[in-house]
């Protein structure tokens, strides 16, 4: 806990907090953002970033056989990055004109989990099991993974137990792919958590667990039941290094996509990454993916919901994951499932510090009205959360920012990602798709 005084000094020395306790939506450039020259050593390096897309690779034929979705991609995990001129169109009458290309990266459409979560889950439980029968001397250098679909295998991991603490979508993407692999599962869900997402997860075997406290506390009573089973291993989203491994991977993948398209990216032409943010783990990963490649010529945002305003703080007060959104009282409640979290990831959090150029808030009725008029513009639907990226060129144009470090806007591509969606049910698409579309009778937004 803080005192009023250590709060108020913060405030002292970073001014911006007070907005933030405030729930304002704003933009925040960070003042600690290091160039690629001065850049400290971080504990994950580009070699680690190119062993994780090595495991995915080897574990493609597993996919093909576990998920027949996974086919035609030859069991490779990926979303399209897709323009979306109508929708820039549309935010253009609203406000400050985007200049350069706007795209969404689909992560909604990623198959299996419809998160980004397929992306961070799914490699720390392959990274896990890849490991026990590498020990257990069932697998070796070469092997085809379609092995992890067998009888044998599933015996042997049957043994074993996963344990994760979540909101909804990290224990949906962690619940699949463990049960598929034969792991006995439990998810340790907030009291947000879906419906839904809990009737899924229990059809496909996994154990939930209730808890109606926040995530943190979810995760902190999953922590300590799993890590007092010998047998059992934490999908730890406050401290994880493979999660956020797993993200970087994304990174790889999108350079590769760019180049298909023929979009450059270098002191001429500026990229621009808006992602959505709860513990910082996904947003994380991608962005120190993205300066591993493009260096300064990449400028990476995170979004964060008023209410969860989590590695907000933490930055700005420079206390990282010793202080939560409840502790400058604000209150974690905000309907973008993945983002409502009070506190963030310690290890990503240190990392993005360095990276980031900044992170804006955005107010829970904005989410909606964003994908109702996604909806409309493009026929794409998003989770609430994952919409937050669509204004993060209007909100840079709030800022100094592009003039300060001479960049030139009207070469820039601006990527906003969309990290999930496919699984909601029609009923709950419809939900939000009618909130939004009152906003928009309602409001002048
Ligand atoms: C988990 C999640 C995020 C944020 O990822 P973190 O690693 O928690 O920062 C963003 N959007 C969606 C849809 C998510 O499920």
């Amino acid at each position: 806990m803080f005192s009023k005084n250590k709060i108020d000094s913060f405030i002292k020395q970073a001014p911006v907090l007070k907005e933030i306790m405030d729930l304002k939506p704003l933009i925040w450039l960070n003042p600690n953002i290091k160039s690629k020259a001065e850049m400290p050593s971080f504990p994950i390096k580009r070699k680690d970033m190119e062993a994780a897309a090595k495991l995915w690779e080897r574990f493609a034929p597993f996919f093909v056989k576990a998920f027949p979705e996974t086919a035609e991609t030859k069991g490779i995990l990926e979303s399209p990055l897709k323009e979306i001129q109508n929708m820039k169109a549309l935010l253009n009458q609203e406000s400050t004109k985007i200049q350069g290309q706007f795209f969404l990266k689909c992560d909604n459409a990623l198959p299996i989990a419809g998160s980004i979560k397929a992306r961070g889950g799914f490699f720390e439980v392959l990274h896990y099991a890849e490991d026990l029968a590498i020990n257990a001397g069932i697998l070796k250098n070469g092997d085809d993974y379609s092995i992890f679909t067998s009888d044998k295998f599933k015996e042997f991991f049957s043994k074993y137990k996963i344990g994760v603490g979540s909101t909804g979508n990290l224990g949906l993407s962690i619940g699949i792919i463990s049960a598929k692999l034969g792991f006995q599962v439990t998810v340790y869900v907030s009291s947000d958590a879906k419906k839904w997402k809990k009737d899924l997860l229990r059809s496909k075997g996994v154990q939930i667990i209730e808890f109606a406290g926040d995530f943190s506390e979810a995760i902190l009573a999953g922590r300590q039941k799993t890590n007092a089973d010998p047998m059992a291993y934490f999908v730890d989203d406050e401290n994880s290094h493979e999660l956020f491994l797993g993200y970087t991977v994304g990174a790889l993948r999108l350079a590769k996509q760019l180049e298909e398209a023929n979009i450059k990216v270098d002191t001429e032409h500026p990229l621009f990454v808006y992602s959505p943010c709860g513990v910082g783990g996904s947003p994380g990963g991608t962005a120190f993916g993205l300066k591993q490649i493009y260096g300064d010529n990449v400028h990476c945002f995170f979004v964060e919901p008023t209410h969860s305003p989590a590695v907000l703080t933490g930055l700005v007060t420079g206390e990282m994951s010793n202080i939560s959104v409840q502790d400058i009282g604000v209150d974690n409640k905000t309907e973008a499932d993945g983002l409502a979290v009070g506190r963030p990831s310690n290890f990503a959090t240190t990392v993005s510090g360095h990276l980031i150029s900044g992170i804006y808030t955005i107010e829970d009725n904005h989410l909606f009205t964003l994908l109702a008029q996604l909806m409309d513009t493009e026929k794409i639907f998003l989770e609430p959360s994952a919409t937050a990226g669509l204004i993060g060129p209007q909100m840079l144009a709030k800022t100094d920012y592009a003039a300060k470090n001479k960049l030139k806007m009207e070469n820039a591509t601006h990527i906003v990602w969309a990290t999930g969606g496919d699984l909601v049910p029609d009923e709950e698409r419809n939900t939000f798709y009618n909130r939004g579309i009152n906003n928009l009778a309602h409001s002048t937004l």
